[in-house]
């Protein structure tokens, strides 16, 4: 798969001093800026550039730099630096205008304390310790969401936490100009796949509108014969056919139908710049069959995907997809269907009806033809697997009425206990953090839907740098977590945006 984060994408580096310390002293902050810069540049984990800029020592270089990144399309956020101290006071201006994210990176040049050698001059440049501080307070002060990554800049663990930040970066940049094509609405009653679209464009930039089916199913028709049979050559050398779907088999033409369909999609998103989509069982008019193998394999080419027209998690499937392009162990939309209660070990049976990515397989997947009880429509085509074990998380974005909240769960994927003949539909097993019982209450009493997107590669820290930059609320589930205590977190944060909204 190519990379969903372009490599044009720039982070830039921003170091702040002052001119107290004259300019041989800036020169050496500037030298060493540029040091660091170019090592994050050359780091191999970090998917985009890492551009040095001029060490900032006025107030009006901070605001101007604020409003170029603000502007520059490429720039997908700030690591700022203090490597001395920069009065925080010229920061104002400069932080209220910036648009884009801030990872304050609290580091400093030199590794170890010189014992031997070390005088005044070198605590008096060397003094990120309270630089940083006064930095942090303004920003704090200024109420902005900021990561803050402490550590020295060569040490691979602060490395591969500004790694993980940009790809969150770089999902950020995405959402906000993320286009969301519905293919009919939202099914018929279903409360917690429903929000509001404007206040979603206010918060995350996203575009979320709806076309007729009809205008797929045009798309649909352009198909050429040609097209056709040679997406089927690639699914003949991509999965393990059932014979019936083999040229010449007894439901070829079922297979057929489903290339059509595959590429009739790509096409209308192609055509509309769309990077994740929904459609319905209730809404098919013109189509064959439902899209299984074809929402399958455009989420495995990082679209997002959401069933039943559930928007939100189609946008946050794409979201998740773009911070594990590149590192990705398996993303996918993903619905709770199942639970194994057994006293040996209580689990959670992921699946849906069809569209699991296939990303998350353990092995080639086998694709299958088989009825599908709703819709009304011919037996779909699909991909049918298990999902490999490992650990993962699930994540749900829901729209509480006054603000998205976005709910993030710790699971263990594990090898299924034993085969499911029976079972036509992808499916993965896992055991909920930190158990089945407490987990799924705190699921449920933080209104998470039944639909998720689970990620083997998107760790729990990166959904919530991801809240962060939204300025949604984020709700963690993890090994830590109590029902008591979580209980006691909501209504906090029931408070807060109470307030906040104010
Ligand atoms: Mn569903």
């Amino acid at each position: 798969m190519t990379s969903l984060i372009s490599p044009e994408k720039e982070l830039w580096f921003v170091t702040g001093s002052q001119h107290l310390y004259g300019p041989e002293t800036l020169k050496e902050v500037d030298a060493h800026s540029k040091i660091i810069a170019d090592a994050l540049n050359s780091a191999s984990d970090i998917p985009v550039k890492v551009v040095f800029k001029p060490v900032l020592t006025t107030s009006e270089a901070i605001t101007q730099t604020a409003l170029e990144a603000n502007i520059d399309p490429n720039c997908i956020g700030l690591i700022c630096w203090m490597h001395t101290f920069s009065p925080a006071k010229m920061w104002i201006g400069g932080l209220t205008t910036l648009k884009k994210p801030i990872c304050h990176l609290h580091t400093q040049f030199n590794r170890d304390i010189p014992w031997a050698t070390m005088d005044m001059d070198f605590m008096n440049l060397n003094q990120s310790a309270h630089g940083g501080r006064e930095f942090g307070f303004m920003v704090s002060r200024l109420r902005i969401n900021r990561k803050i990554i402490v550590g020295h800049w060569e040490d691979p663990e602060v490395v591969a936490e500004l790694a993980q930040w940009s790809r969150v970066a770089a999902a950020w940049d995405d959402f906000k100009h993320l286009k969301v094509v519905r293919f009919g609405d939202n099914m018929r009653q279903v409360a917690v796949t429903e929000g509001d679209k404007v206040e979603a464009q206010i918060q995350f930039g996203m575009s979320v509108n709806s076309h007729g089916i009809g205008d797929l199913v045009e798309h649909i028709r352009a198909a050429s014969a040609a097209d056709v049979e040679a997406l089927c050559d690639v699914y003949a050398q991509s999965y393990k056919m059932a014979p019936e779907l083999l040229k010449g088999g007894a439901r070829y033409a079922s297979l057929q139908d489903a290339a059509a369909i595959e590429l009739g999609l790509r096409s209308f998103m192609k055509e509309g710049g769309f990077h994740a989509f929904v459609d319905s069982f209730e809404d098919l008019h013109g189509l064959k069959q439902l899209p299984g193998l074809p929402a399958q394999r455009l989420m495995a080419d990082g679209y997002g995907f959401g069933a039943e027209g559930d928007w939100k998690h189609s946008a946050l499937t794409r979201a998740m997809k773009v911070m594990a392009s590149g590192v990705d162990k398996g993303t996918s939309f993903m619905e709770d269907y199942t639970y194994h209660f057994s006293p040996k070990g209580m689990r959670c049976l992921g699946a849906h009806m069809l569209e699991i990515c296939p990303s998350i397989a353990d092995a080639q997947p086998t694709c299958e033809i088989h009825p599908l009880g709703i819709g009304g429509k011919e037996d779909p085509v699909r991909l049918v697997f298990n999902g490999k074990a490992g650990s993962a998380i699930n994540a749900s974005l829901v729209d509480m009425g006054n603000r998205f909240r976005l709910l993030i769960n710790q699971v263990e994927a594990v090898e299924p206990e034993a085969d499911l003949p029976k079972l036509p539909v992808a499916r993965v097993l896992w055991d909920v953090k930190p158990s089945l019982k407490e987990g799924v209450a705190c699921w449920i009493q933080a209104g998470g839907a039944h639909h998720t997107c689970f990620s083997y590669s998107v760790p729990v820290e990166a959904m919530v740098d991801f809240a962060e930059m939204a300025n949604v609320e984020s709700v963690v589930i993890d090994e830590q977590t109590t029902l008591p205590r979580l209980k006691e977190t909501l209504r906090c944060n029931e408070v807060y945006y109470g307030i906040r909204a104010l």
